[in-house]
Formats: structure tokens, C-alpha cells, sequence
């Protein structure tokens, strides 16, 4: 069975075809500026990569326009529509409604539209493009698999802020976590890296994109994480100031007559390592900034590892110990300088990276010597083949 796994944006859609039962990736591709003009960018696996900028007034016709080259035959990788055998959608938030993915029914799209209001930018955005799949391939069964499900799983005592109840209650304000399916799928393959069952593992994982969160696994599930009630909390971030002393916002606010949505841009858009360093929110722009020998860049660098080191540092508090902890996303994968900065902080753990394998890039590795207390794993991030995993898996179930 060939799996459409699909991530819709407000104005993209990014896809990737792949064959369930050898997991293969087909093809991949992205639809960008969806209801302003269009261009869409198809890799087919051994073919070259190609680019159209035909109109993509909006979800349904990108939907279609990825259909069409998939089953181009120049440029394609399916002879028919009915080789894809489901859909599997990336929704960011699932609320308390959902601790695991499930078929979409339409149960499961009102609870979707509930959970809006908790993502505005992003809920909205994946019903359309369940919507736009519904109209084209009616006969396809659609999988919704959630970025906040796997920290379900969360204590109360984790998920809980503390302010007036009532308003957990009346508007279920909580931390919900994100980034889930990618904690999941790198402490799963740390773990066999390892050969030791998760269920007996303390791993700490490190998603550090240009969204960024840390997450304690501890026996596979997730027991805390860093971001919150929105993905604004946590560890500082690209753009994003994690988390500050709630009193700033009140201040600023009232010192320069700003708006909410004025604090909202300032906190999610002008913030983390570009508003330290006024350079770039691009980890590489900066690396190269401070290698230039501006200060402001090496602060915001230093800023942003002593701050996920600490964090980690909370989590083997929570853990009560750690055996691996793991670096994954654009951050994670690529910049051994800053993995060395992070594990610098690290050294009381009785972490030792050995340098060679921490040069090394693009698969799975232990960057760890074989004397360090803790291993430490390098692990490429794959959200896409979870959501294909999930959804064989559910559509497989339909069948018997
Ligand atoms: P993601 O959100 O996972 O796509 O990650 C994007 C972030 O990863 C950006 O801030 C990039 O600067 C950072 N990144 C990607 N490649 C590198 C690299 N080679 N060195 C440093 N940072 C990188």
C-alpha cells in the first residue's frame, strides 16, 4: 500500500509518498504560496527534482496539482490514482481529545475544529487540506496523527500551570507539548541503537529545528516536555523567546503601549536567537557571525545551549538519571559546534563526545566515547514515515 502523507500549512502543503510495506520514500515535494500565486517542487526518488509555478488558488487544486505529477509519466512514480491507499495528515494540535492517531471520521474533524482555538495558524490549515483530500479521493481513508498525542501521556503535576484551576477547566489551558512524533520516532530508534528495550530507558531528546523542544522519555513515554500551551514555551528558539518571566510581557505592554498583537509578534516572530543576536534566526548565519567575531552572536549561540543544557539537566532531575540523549532536527543533525557547546555544559554527567563522530552527518550515530556515563546520539528525524507507520497501521485494521 502507497501512503500520502501530507503537511498543510496556512499557504503550503508538503507531501511525501511512501510505500508501506518497504517504507521506501517515492517521491516528496512542496506546494508553497497556495492562494497567493503558486510553485510547487516535485523530487521523485532517482529522478530529478522538478518545479512548476502554476496557479495554486488554493488546497484542493494543490491537491490535485500533486496527484497530477505523481502520476506524470515523465517525472511520476504511480501509473494510478488507486495505488495510494491512504492519506496520512500531520495535525498540530489534538487537545486532550487524542493521546494516539486515528481514521478521520467526522467525529474527529469537529474535534480538530475544537482544538483551533489552541492552534489557530495550524488546525485550520490541516482541516482544509483533510477537506480538499475527502473531495478528490473520497474513496481514500484519511489518518490524522497529532504533534501534541505522544506528551499525552504527561503527569498532571507536568501539564499543569500554576494559575486559578478554573481556567483549566473553562479554556483547558495546560502544557500540551509539540513536536511528539519526532521525540517518539528518535528515542524508539536511540533505543535499538542501544539494543535495550525503551521500557527500561531515560532518554532525553533534543529537537532543535527552528521551532525547538526537549523531551524526557522515560520507559518510551513521554513524562515532560518544554513547550507549553503553545509551541512559544520553552528552550529560546529561532525566532521564539521560550520562556520569560511572565511579568516582561506586562511590562513592556504597559511601557510602550503595545498590543496583544504587538507582544505577539515581538514573542513569536522578533525574539530567540535573532532578537539577541540582530543577525538571523538561521543557526548557520550566525555560526558564521560569531566566527567574524561579533559578540552579540556568540551570546545568542551561548545563550541558546546553556539553556537546553539546562533544560536536560531538569529532565535527569525528573528522570531521577539518563542513559541517552539524543539531537535531532535542522540544529540537532547538522551544527556539531553547538552539540559540543550543549555537552560542554554536560561534562558532570560524565559525557564524552568523541569529536570524530561528531563531524559525521546524515544517518544515525552515537557521538559518544565508550567511557561516557551517558551515550549521546545523533539521530535524522523522519515524522513523515511515522505518520506513514501510523496510518498502514490503522487502515490495515479496517481491512480485517
Ligand atoms: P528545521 O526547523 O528542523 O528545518 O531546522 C532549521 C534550523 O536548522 C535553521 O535554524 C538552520 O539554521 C539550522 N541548520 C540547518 N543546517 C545547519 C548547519 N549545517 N549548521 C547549523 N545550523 C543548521
Amino acid at each position: 500500500m502507497k501512503i500520502l502523507v501530507l503537511n498543510c500549512g496556512s499557504s503550503s502543503l508538503k507531501y511525501q509518498l511512501i510505500d508501506g510495506d518497504t517504507e521506501e520514500l517515492l517521491a516528496k515535494g512542496l506546494c508553497e504560496r497556495i492562494g497567493i500565486d503558486g510553485a510547487l517542487t516535485h523530487e521523485p526518488t532517482g529522478k530529478d527534482k522538478v518545479s512548476f509555478t502554476d496557479p495554486l488558488p488554493d488546497h484542493k487544486v494543490a491537491v490535485s496539482r500533486v496527484l497530477e505529477v505523481l502520476l506524470d509519466p515523465e517525472y511520476g512514480v504511480i501509473k494510478s490514482v488507486d495505488e495510494i491507499g491512504a492519506c496520512g495528515h500531520r495535525i498540530v494540535h489534538g487537545g486532550e481529545y487524542f493521546a494516539n492517531s486515528v481514521l478521520i471520521t467526522d467525529e474527529v474533524k469537529d474535534a480538530i475544529d475544537k482544538c483551533s482555538e489552541l492552534a489557530p495558524l495550524h488546525n485550520p490549515a490541516n482541516l482544509i487540506g483533510i477537506n480538499a483530500c475527502e473531495e478528490i479521493m473520497p474513496n481514500v481513508p484519511q489518518v490524522a496523527v497529532f504533534d501534541t498525542a505522544f506528551h499525552q501521556t504527561m503527569p498532571e503535576r507536568a501539564y499543569l500551570y500554576a494559575i486559578p484551576y478554573k481556567y483549566y477547566e473553562k479554556y483547558k489551558i495546560r502544557k500540551y507539548g509539540f513536536h511528539g512524533t519526532s521525540h517518539m520516532y528518535v528515542s524508539r530508534v536511540a533505543a535499538d541503537m542501544m539494543d535495550i528495550p525503551i521500557e527500561e530507558l531515560k532518554i532525553i531528546t533534543c529537537h532543535l529545528g527552528n521551532g525547538a523542544s526537549i523531551c524526557a522519555v522515560r520507559n518510551g513515554i513521554s513524562i515532560d516536555t518544554s513547550m507549553g500551551f503553545t509551541p512559544l514555551d520553552g528552550i529560546a528558539m529561532g525566532t521564539r523567546s521560550g520562556s520569560i518571566d511572565p511579568a516582561v510581557v506586562l511590562f513592556l505592554m504597559k511601557k510602550e503601549g503595545l498590543s496583544v498583537d504587538d507582544m505577539d509578534r515581538i514573542l513569536n516572530k522578533e525574539s530567540g536567537v535573532l532578537g539577541i543576536s540582530g543577525v538571523s534566526s538561521d543557526f548557520r548565519d550566525i555560526e558564521e557571525a560569531q566566527n567574524e567575531g561579533n559578540p552579540h552572536a556568540a551570546t545568542a549561540l551561548d545563550t541558546f545551549a546553556y539553556r537546553v543544557a539546562k533544560t536536560i539537566g531538569e529532565y535527569v532531575a525528573t528522570m531521577k538519571g539518563v542513559d541517552a540523549i539524543v539531537f535531532t532536527a535542522g540544529l540537532g543533525e547538522n551544527s556539531s559546534s553547538m552539540r559540543l557547546l550543549i555537552c560542554d555544559y554536560l561534562r558532570y554527567l560524565g559525557i564524552e563526545l568523541d569529536s570524530y563522530k561528531n563531524s559525521l552527518r546524515g544517518k544515525p550515530v552515537e557521538i559518544t566515547t565508550k567511557q561516557s556515563r551517558v551515550q549521546v546520539f545523533v539521530i535524522p528525524t523522519n515524522e513523515e514515515l511515522v505518520i506513514a507507520r501510523d496510518t498502514k497501521e490503522i487502515v490495515d485494521k479496517l481491512g480485517k
